[in-house]
């Protein structure tokens, strides 16, 4: 469904993507890992046209959509979510999943004059299917930040993205909210028949929902297959032990 080929992209004399291919099959639920800084949010950023590639192809669905701009990528199907919740702070939890159905639904100017009705029951059905329904009526930016960065999947699912492309969905998140977290994203994969490709910094993190990992390394491919073969890699091994300390340390 999604490869990407040979892309790269520099900043200045700097190459943060470096000549990056790997490929996520329809239904496959996919993840990027590597350290701080190794380039995962910039090829996120490559792949939804945040940013433009400096060299190499964006295919989804075998058509070459690099450098399209991200409103068309959103509309050919590829949803995302930011490394920082991205909501509304000051809507309740169900006027945000309205607004992000009505940008959706091509109805985005008529928001405030439009009757409460309007994508109530679709909003209530989202909210019921990332579990945070009985929150409703709080006001989004009161939520725990755990359930701020559920409401952001919500929002990224009012899209009806073929595939979803999440940046550190678990970021800032305590060990029993990235335990949920990461259930809730594989049963909502699971229900949707969703593709997902997701990155994340913390190796063991990945391991109970990925069935694909591509481990990126100062911009660059070191690995790339089943979890398995990954966790036992050796390259993939001497990298995350030398980040070791400086995880420790964080946490
Ligand atoms: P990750 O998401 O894996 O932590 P990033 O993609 O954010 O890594 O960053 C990869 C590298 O590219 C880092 O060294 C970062 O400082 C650099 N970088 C990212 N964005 C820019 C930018 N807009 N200008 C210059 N350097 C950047
Ligand atoms: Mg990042």
């Amino acid at each position: 469904m999604l490869e990407v080929r040979g892309l790269s992209k520099s900043f200045g004399g700097f190459r943060a993507v470096s000549e990056v291919s790997f490929a996520v099959a329809e239904g496959q639920i996919a993840a990027v890992i590597g350290p701080n800084g190794a380039g995962k949010s910039t090829l996120f950023n490559l792949i939804t046209g945040h940013l433009a590639p400096t060299s190499g192809q964006v295919l989804l669905d075998g058509r070459d959509i690099a450098g399209f701009p991200p409103h068309r990528i959103c509309g050919m199907g590829i949803g995302r979510s930011f490394q920082h919740a991205n909501i509304f702070p000051k809507l309740t939890v169900i006027e945000n999943m309205r607004a992000a159905l009505l940008v959706h639904g091509g109805q985005g100017r008529n928001f405030w004059s439009r009757s409460d009705a309007l994508y109530r029951e679709e909003s209530l059905a989202l909210l019921r299917s990332i579990g945070l329904a009985e929150q409703a009526k709080a006001i989004a930016g009161t939520l725990s930040y755990g359930n701020q960065k559920q409401l952001e999947l919500g929002i990224a699912l009012a899209s009806d993205p073929k595939i979803l492309l999440l940046d550190e969905p678990t970021a800032g998140m305590s060990a029993s909210e990235t335990h949920e977290a990461i259930a809730l994203l594989g049963r909502i994969a699971h229900e949707r028949g969703l593709t997902l490709l997701f990155t994340e910094h913390d190796m063991e993190v990945v391991f109970s929902i990925a069935q694909k990992i591509a481990v990126l390394h100062q911009g660059r491919i070191i690995a790339d297959g089943a979890p398995e073969a990954v966790r036992t890699d050796a390259e993939v091994r001497r990298v995350y032990l030398g980040e070791g300390h400086r995880h420790a340390a964080r946490a």
